[in-house]
């Protein structure tokens, strides 16, 4: 039992190509197993059936022959047909146990035969035979009495089931070598059938184990059939080109935001060497440095809590608390306070229309500021600025209108690609703004299910419109 558990462990963690022989042979050999017991048994049944009937047989034809005997003293023994069966022997023995009829003398003797009795025939043999087992062969017996003028006479009917022992030695050896031969063919063909199949498994393996962050390169073979692990290797390569691209974009992200850090750092410790060497002493100096670190260390900050922002985004972790909110109380609140702080340009609400959305509200905002904010960096003082919200069925229209220095069209896909800006080192210098603004903005509208349309015109201003849909029932 200890040694079987053992067995049955060892197999559970073995190869799974292993597996697949075992399993193969295993079935093999039961199959090989059954077919053997078929085949022994059914020579045997076969070799019994055939005696019986010739005995049966005989005794009815021996019978029928002692009738028409009673019935006609005086037939004629010539014309009389052999009553028995080629093989089948009859003795006649009296009522004094002497033999006097015996169709063969050298046939195994009565008394030989009552010592040779097997106690317990197969059960097919007949209930009504004897079956005696001698050395070299195996015989059935059958008895039928016959009442003659008051005298009784015993028939024994005698055939040979089989006369060569020696052959079930034999059928015993060729079935030995048959299940032999097909147990090496077994455990063969399922070795080398397991070993094709999983042969591209061993291949995902190898280059699964190739594989990198700095060498994503390498795909497995995709071979042209069309089975599950051509599917499985199909999806590998998949996921790993999706892997890919992520890693790519998270690489690009990083250098990208450590490029953005360094701009304002590089600033600010510029202004510290500078006051720690003549500032204190000039207030111009002062009060200059002083300036410029604050207004990079407030860059520093609104880029900081934007990536942020974008980080706890890809990772499906920025809270949104959806609800019906009322968009021209948002649109008006937004208005006013713009209205506050800008003074160098002309802001105008042209339609404020009702409509409630099923919103978060402080990214909804977040994303209306950021198109704002756009607008005013990007035009020039004195400009306006027009916002305008328009019921349309069951959507809101809202439109940020600015007559600023537009976005050529080459452009204007690519202003919604994190950290883009264009005409970057040129923009750089005249307003503040780290490329992330759109690609936010481009965030919060896609978990709204908003779109955003951008239509521009170098030098003469840009409209940026979204479609928000509308709160059922509202
Ligand atoms: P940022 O404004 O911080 O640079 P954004 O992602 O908000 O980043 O914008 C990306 C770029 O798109 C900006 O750098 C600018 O070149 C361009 N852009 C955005 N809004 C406007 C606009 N209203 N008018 C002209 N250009 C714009």
């Amino acid at each position: 039992m200890h040694f079987i558990n053992k067995l049955l462990k060892r197999i559970h963690y073995s190869q799974i190509s292993t597996k697949i022989t075992l399993t193969f042979a295993v079935f093999f050999i039961a199959l090989l197993a059954l077919s053997n017991v078929f085949a022994w048994y059914g020579v045997y049944y076969a070799l019994y059936q055939q005696a019986e009937n010739t005995i049966l047989y005989s005794m009815k034809n021996t019978k029928k022959l002692l009738e028409e005997i009673e019935q006609d003293v005086n037939l004629d023994v010539n014309s009389v047909r052999d009553p028995l069966v080629a093989g089948v022997v009859l003795r006649v023995i009296n009522s004094n146990g002497e033999i006097f009829i015996d169709t063969d003398p050298h046939y195994p003797s009565v008394k030989l035969f009552n010592d040779c009795i097997i106690k317990n025939p197969p059960f097919w043999a007949n209930d009504d035979m004897e079956v005696a087992e001698f050395k070299n062969a195996i015989v059935y017996r059958a008895k039928m009495n016959f009442t003659h003028d008051g005298e009784t006479v015993e028939l024994q009917f005698f055939r040979t089931i089989t006369a060569q022992m020696g052959f079930f030695e034999q059928l015993k050896n060729i079935l030995l070598v048959i299940d032999f031969i097909g147990l090496i063919l077994a455990v063969g063909t399922g070795y080398i059938v397991s070993r094709k199949i999983l042969y591209p498994i061993r291949t995902m393996t190898k280059t699964a184990q190739n594989i990198a962050i700095e060498n994503m390169s390498s795909r497995i073979d995709v071979n042209p059939a069309n089975d599950e692990l051509t599917d499985l290797a199909r999806t590998f390569n998949n996921m790993l080109d999706r892997l890919q691209v992520g890693i790519q974009q998270q690489q690009r992200f990083v250098s990208d935001a450590s490029h953005e850090l360094r701009t304002p750092v590089t600033v600010i410790r510029g202004y510290s060497d500078l006051l720690t060497r003549w500032g204190a002493s000039d207030p111009k100096i002062l009060k200059e440095s002083i300036d410029a670190i604050n207004s990079e260390s407030e860059n520093m900050q609104q880029l900081i809590e934007q990536l942020l922002f974008l980080a706890r985004s890809d990772q499906n972790r920025q809270p949104m608390k959806m609800e019906e909110l009322e968009l021209s109380d948002i649109v008006a609140d937004i208005f006013r306070k713009m209205q506050q702080v800008v003074h160098t340009h002309e802001i105008e609400l042209l339609n404020n229309d009702k409509a409630v959305i099923f919103a978060d509200k402080v990214t909804i905002r977040q994303m209306i500021r950021i198109f704002l904010d756009n607008a005013v960096k990007y035009t020039p003082k004195g400009g306006s600025i027009t916002i305008n919200s328009v019921r349309n069925g069951d959507h809101i229209k809202l439109d940020v209108i600015d007559t600023g220095i537009g976005i050529a069209p080459e452009n204007q896909e690519k202003v919604f690609d994190r950290f883009y800006r264009v005409n970057a080192s040129h923009s750089k210098q005249e307003v503040n703004g780290t490329g992330l603004g759109l690609s936010i903005a481009k965030w919060i509208a896609e978990q709204h299910n908003i779109k955003i349309k951008l239509q521009s015109k170098l030098g003469a201003g840009t409209t940026i419109s979204v479609n928000i849909p509308i709160h059922k029932n509202h």
